[in-house]
Order: structure tokens, then C-alpha cells, then sequence
């Protein structure tokens, strides 16, 4: 059978809680699995590498763009994040539901590569509460959680670019509909030659 995997992206102001969301995605649904970006960023605390990013310096960073190693990049609070190529092809090859955070700039490359991609954009009810939770997160100096905040608010203007949107004030009703939303992305018809599988469908 022909039949590929699916993307899911992603994508919201940092602090919104796109991790949370995710760390529950890849916990209550079977086949999805986890784009793990490469950045320049510093680790945070309780990062592992290869787990959270594979993080590098700029230099290789520089050198992987050359190489062409990534399907998008982008510099997001002055720092690179990209997304492998390699990593995704192999996902969705083996039928994943290939979950992607990535940033509002990475999305707008990604949409005119992989038009079947299903999106989420992910925010809070207003930008106090995103404040709240930055600030709660204690993992940002005050220079970066303002950087944030301003950076959330160009993120915003790109929403009506998703196919949906969830507003995370509460963590369970937002999951419930994420999740609903991953289930649909997953059952996606992604076939690559149609005439094959008909074929393969009516031989079987
Ligand atoms: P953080 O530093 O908080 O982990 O991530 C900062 C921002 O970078 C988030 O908005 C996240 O979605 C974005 N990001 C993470 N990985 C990638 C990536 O591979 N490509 C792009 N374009 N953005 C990414």
C-alpha cells in the first residue's frame, strides 16, 4: 500500500503551551511521533539533546543549510531552528503522524512544500495570560520573555493562515480538541499514486 503519514504543525507564541499539548499528543495517540528540530539555542534546563532539538552551534547550522539539509528554517528570537528533511521523509515512510512546533515563518515555507499538511495555530485568551505563564515558566531572562511577547504579537497576525485555532485556557478542554484534530489529520487520505493503490486494493 501507497498510503503515506500526515504532518501536523503546530505553531503559536512560545509559552502558549505547545509542548504540554504535544507531550500528551505522542501519549494518546498510537502511530503520531515527534519532529525534533535542530537549533542554535542554548539547552534549557531538563532538555535532552536529541529528545527536546539536537542542539548544534551556528556554524554547523550554517554548514546544514548549505548542505540542504532542511525542509524549512528559520531565525526565531535570534536564534536558527530548523527541521530535518531526512527525519521527516523516514516518518512519514513508516505511516507516522509527524508532529511538528514549528514558528509562523517555518510554517509559511512548509505550506507551499507539503500542501496536505493540517495546522493548528495555538495561543492563549490574551496576551497577560501568555505573560503569566512566561514568566511562570522561570526559564527566560526578562529581555527574552519581552522579546517573547513581542514576538507573539506578529505571531498572531498569521492565525487565519491555519486551517484551525485553539485557545488554551483551559489545558483539558484545549487538548480534547487537539486531539480531535490530530485523530482527522491522521486519517487523512494521503495517497501518493491513487491508480496503484486501486490497483493493489482490487488484486488484495
Ligand atoms: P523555544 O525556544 O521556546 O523552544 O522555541 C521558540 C520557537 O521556535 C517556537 O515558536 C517554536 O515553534 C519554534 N521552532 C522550534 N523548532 C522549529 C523549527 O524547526 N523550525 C521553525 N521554523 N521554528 C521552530
Amino acid at each position: 500500500m501507497n498510503a503515506k503519514g500526515a504532518l501536523l504543525v503546530i505553531s503559536g507564541p512560545s509559552g502558549a503551551g505547545k509542548s504540554s499539548i504535544i507531550r500528551e499528543l505522542l501519549k494518546q495517540i498510537p502511530n503520531a511521533a515527534f519532529s525534533v528540530s535542530t537549533t542554535t539555542r542554548q539547552k534549557r534546563e531538563g532538555e535532552v539533546d536529541g529528545v527536546n532539538y539536537h542542539f548544534v552551534d551556528k556554524k554547523s547550522f550554517k554548514q546544514e543549510i548549505k548542505e540542504g539539509t532542511f525542509l524549512e528554517w528559520a531565525n526565531v528570537h535570534g536564534n536558527f531552528y530548523g527541521t530535518s528533511l531526512k527525519q521527516i521523509i523516514k516518518m512519514l515512510d513508516e505511516g507516522k503522524l509527524v508532529i511538528l512546533d514549528i514558528d509562523v515563518q517555518g510554517y509559511m515555507l512548509l505550506k507551499e512544500k507539503v500542501k496536505s499538511a493540517t495546522s493548528v495555530f495555538l495561543t492563549t485568551k490574551n496576551r497577560d495570560d501568555l505573560k503569566t505563564r512566561l514568566l511562570l515558566r522561570e526559564s527566560d531572562s526578562k529581555e527574552m520573555i519581552e522579546k517573547r511577547l513581542e514576538n507573539a504579537a506578529v505571531e498572531m497576525t498569521y492565525i487565519n493562515r491555519y486551517k484551525y485555532l485553539v485557545i488554551n485556557d483551559d489545558f483539558k478542554t484545549a487538548l480534547a480538541q487537539m486531539l480531535n484534530i490530530a485523530r482527522a489529520a491522521s486519517n487523512k487520505c494521503v495517497i501518493t499514486d491513487v491508480d496503484k493503490f486501486i490497483e493493489d486494493w482490487i488484486k488484495s
